[in-house]
């Protein structure tokens, strides 16, 4: 860094960046003093659980944390609870989960093996998509959870998805089929299942990201054995 005030200037901008991204409550708080911080994620559960920080906590029945292996090397992150999620209180439940287990065994992994949570962890009403600021007032315990799990890869499921997670206003088009960066964590991004149950032309496209996906498993992991192409 060449000077004070170049220093200034560059962390000036990014705070006005993450800003413009993401509103003026961004994601610094996760809203507990160094003497709380969870040790895991049960703690870290029963600390939030009656989050009221957006108006999403009005209308939900409860709030949907998160399911899995708390040691997951592969995190599944969608865009928020839909009807049977908020009811049952698990993320990816129903049809659409269905089928992300199908997606997930096609390349040899099992549900419990990874850890799946949403952007958002109560649901937006209507399954409308979630707004900036409550994805804002959100995100703080979405990074708390990937900082304790510490995955090798997480792939987006959807355009909501990957566009919060990234702060980029792109296409899914634009998102898929490249390696994007969250917290030091490399992501990739595909179509959610639920576009998937209603537009199966994308299967093709999404086959393709889950053996990218694989592949950087493989390069970065390397614990699987190899897939029965058979
Ligand atoms: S969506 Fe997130 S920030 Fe909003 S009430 Fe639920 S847990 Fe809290």
């Amino acid at each position: 860094m060449e000077s004070k005030s170049q220093f200034f200037d560059l962390t000036e901008k990014y705070f006005a960046q993450q800003a413009a991204l993401y509103g003026n409550d961004f994601y610094l708080d996760v809203g507990l003093s160094s003497s709380d911080q969870p040790e895991t994620l049960d703690e870290f559960y029963q600390q939030i659980k009656n989050c009221q920080k957006c108006r999403l906590s009005q209308s939900r029945k409860g709030l949907v944390f998160g399911t899995g292996n708390p040691n997951a090397k592969l995190m599944c992150i969608g865009e928020g609870p839909g009807y049977d999620e908020d009811q049952q209180g698990e993320p990816f439940v129903g049809a659409a989960g269905q089928l992300l287990n199908r997606i997930l065994a096609s390349i040899g992994f099992a549900r419990d093996e990874v850890y799946i949570a949403n952007i958002v962890k109560c649901r937006p009403p209507g399954n409308r998509n979630p707004e900036s600021d409550e994805v804002a007032e959100c995100m703080p315990y979405l990074k708390r959870q990937v900082e304790m799990i510490r995955p090798s890869l997480i792939l987006a499921l959807g355009k909501v998805a990957g566009q919060n997670l990234l702060g980029l206003n792109e296409s899914i088009a634009g998102l898929r089929g490249r390696v994007h960066m969250f917290d030091g964590v490399k992501v990739l991004v595909t179509y959610h299942p639920a576009a998937l149950l209603r537009t199966p032309q994308w299967k093709r496209a999404t086959w393709e990201d889950i053996q990218k996906l694989r592949e950087i498993y493989d390069r970065d992991v390397g614990d699987k054995p190899p897939l029965n192409k058979s």
